[in-house]
């Protein structure tokens, strides 16, 4: 961990520059506490100020949505495209439309995709964007007319060699089709310019299962470690969008058991496990009928608990799969004294820095999100590589790959995060293995 002065004299500068943006600057301490200590052992990268210059987005773009509601009323929201880092590729990273959208979120966002996406192993550079709209109640005209206007200034920015966006909260494949189809119109040509595309326009098989997957492949990497495995484990699972979805739907296959999902509204407690016949009425319930989870439990007759988090049920493997900031240092201590001692990150950043301490004090396994959640944004490079070949592969092929690459992220982890006791901090790996190889390639290519 960081000499605190050092720590402490990086962090002002970050917010003197950034003021009012506490999840960038959360995102940001996190790496800097861990890769500190390195750059001081590593001159090179101190006289260049990689990090310096990693933390300041290559580009910002801010514009206006107009849009008009079905009630024949103008609407205006804020779109967003940060182009963080393009050291090892083009910018890549997903699009979230959700009303807590502003420019700090976007920016801990693509920040932390840099890191992720070098991870992966994979050529793509990292960013984010988005827009404060919310598809919450939108018919599907509003969202049509929302993304299509979202497309009409954001298109001359991106290409598929320059920025290829994707899904994130709020951005599924519904409105990855309205946008391509905007894109192409614009643009007059067909290319892989958005990943999580339909698989009859040039999308990836396993895109939509990815980043569920790969939480659960690298949870069973590191439980791989303790001689240990998934089968048998009680899981807890926060939210119930496209990552829980997956998340379940593997934990399932290895073993586990499912017991919570939850939405913005509550959550539902099923102790006989989310099995695979209610995982379809979740994925028709959230992804066609829009609903809320509470109408699980009216379904099933479960338990549901308006208004709080599942951290609270007792589990041997926790699934944060919603949003960012989703576990508190209390949670984190309620979650340990219920014996639970695997936590692996789906959503971006959901634990808070006092959170993750609880985990790395009481040496549980605990896979960050830039590592385990990697597998969706890993899936989205190869569909750029299926896309540039104009072929596709398997479903086989797609899974091997991703696990593959889970399971390299999870060894690279290991390689630079396992402690003088044997305890492998995967935080600590995967922010110095993610940034050795950015670090590397700006080095290479001058003062940029
Ligand atoms: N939004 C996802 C992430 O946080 C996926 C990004 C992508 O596929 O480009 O990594």
């Amino acid at each position: 961990m960081a000499n605190e002065q050092l720590l402490n004299d990086f962090m002002a500068k970050v917010i003197a520059r950034n003021p009012n943006e506490a999840e960038f600057h959360q995102a940001v301490e996190e790496v800097a506490m861990t890769v500190l200590p390195f750059i001081e052992e590593n001159p090179k990268y101190k006289a260049a100020k990689v990090l310096e210059r990693m933390t300041e987005p290559e580009r910002v773009i801010l514009f206006r949505v107009p849009w008009v509601d079905d009630k024949g009323e103008i609407q205006i929201n804020k779109g967003y495209r940060i182009e963080m880092n393009s050291a090892i590729g083009p910018y890549k990273g997903g699009l979230r439309f959700h009303p807590t959208v502003n420019l700090g979120i976007l920016k801990f966002l693509a920040f932390e995709q840099v890191l992720k996406n070098s991870l992966t192993t994979l050529p793509m550079g990292g960013g984010k964007g988005g827009s404060d709209f919310d598809p919450k109640g939108k018919s599907d005209a509003e969202v049509m007319r929302f993304t299509q206007s979202f497309m009409s200034e954001l298109f001359r920015h991106i290409g598929p060699n320059t920025d290829v966006p994707a899904g994130d909260i709020g951005v599924g494949g519904r409105e990855i089709g309205f946008m391509f189809g905007q894109y192409k119109r614009l643009r007059n040509e067909f290319t892989g310019v958005l990943t999580g595309k339909g698989i009859e326009w040039g999308g990836s098989l396993i895109r939509p299962e990815a980043t569920g997957y790969g939480q659960v492949y690298f949870a069973e990497e590191m439980l791989k470690t303790r001689g240990d495995s998934l089968k048998g484990k009680i899981c807890t699972v926060s939210g119930s969008g496209n990552v829980a979805q997956y998340a379940t739907e593997k934990v399932t296959e290895l073993g586990g058991k499912v017991v919570t999902l939850s939405d913005s509204a509550g959550f539902i407690y099923d102790p006989e496990g989310v099995d695979a016949e209610k995982l379809a009425f979740v994925m028709y319930l959230k992804n066609e009928k829009r609903g809320r989870i509470k109408e699980y439990a009216e379904k099933y007759g479960c338990e549901y608990h308006e208004g709080q988090r599942p951290w609270g049920i007792k589990c041997d493997v926790a699934l944060p799969s919603a949003t960012q900031n989703e576990v508190n240092e209390e949670e984190a201590k309620t979650l340990i004294a219920n014996g639970c001692f695997v936590v692996s990150e789906g959503a971006n950043m959901p634990s808070t820095p006092d959170a993750i301490n609880v985990y790395i004090e009481n040496k549980i396994l605990y896979g960050p999100a830039k590592a385990a959640n990697a597998g969706g944004v890993a899936v989205s490079g190869l569909e750029m590589s299926q896309n540039s070949m104009r072929y596709g592969w398997s479903r086989e092929e797609v899974d091997t790959k991703l696990r593959n690459i889970m399971i390299d992220i999870h060894d690279n982890c290991v390689k630079y995060g396992t402690e003088k006791d044997g305890y492998i901090n995967h935080m600590v790996g995967a922010n110095i293995a993610g940034f050795v190889k950015v670090a590397d390639a700006m080095l290479a290519q001058g003062i940029v």
